[in-house]
């Protein structure tokens, strides 16, 4: 089946979905194509920005939530930036990460959602990211854990990171708000 092949529906599940997580009507793109020319990680995807927005239109979530690109998306908002219906797609890539984790789909970037699950685990206990913590935890997330542990002593020695985790005011209100989107996610 090619994205070009089927006419949309007015809004498929997977359009209101998005516009009821974002409040971004995808139905308003126009194929312009604006972000997928600025996308600086373009080059890497299997569907540009432009493809999601007629993806999701037509309801292919099957498509979507298996593509390498939601987790290329480096949330950079130049797309959202240059799109000329305002649709902010930087928050619709967002969406369609959480839909995958939420419904457990494989992903097509093994280390890229591991990566995400260790930074947003450390920025939780921690308040912030603590790079010595993330790498240590990211290492034992994806089962490797003495990845890149050459690199540790010349990190050390140039100061790029520190064996002690750097204070953190307001910690505990990060933890709050976690917990707080845990609590409206469930609801
Ligand atoms: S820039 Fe906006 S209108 Fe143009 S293709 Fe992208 S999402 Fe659609
Ligand atoms: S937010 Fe994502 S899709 Fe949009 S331009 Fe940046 S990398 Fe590309």
């Amino acid at each position: 089946m090619t994205l070009g092949s089927i006419s949309p529906s007015p809004c498929s599940d997977l359009c209101n979905f998005v516009r009821e997580r974002t409040g971004q009507n995808v139905l308003d793109c126009y194929q312009c194509g604006k972000c997928s020319a600025g996308c600086p990680a373009g080059y890497v995807m299997d569907l540009g920005p432009r493809q999601v927005m007629r993806a999701i239109q037509l309801g292919l979530k099957e498509e979507l939530l298996a593509s390498k690109t939601i987790w290329l998306c480096v949330s950079c908002q130049t797309c959202s930036a240059r799109c000329p219906a305002n649709i902010d797609i930087a928050r619709v890539m967002e969406s369609l990460r959480w839909l995958a984790a939420v419904e457990k789909t494989t992903p097509a970037e093994k280390e890229i959602e591991v990566f995400h699950r260790a930074f947003l685990g450390v920025v939780k206990r921690f308040g912030r990211a603590q790079e010595l913590l993330l790498a240590a935890w990211y290492n034992l997330l994806s089962k490797n854990p003495l990845a890149n542990i050459s690199l540790l002593p010349g990190m050390l020695t140039r100061g790029k990171i520190s064996f002690l985790p750097a204070r953190v005011k307001g910690g505990v209100e990060v933890k709050r708000i976690f917990d707080k989107v845990k609590a409206i996610e469930r609801g």
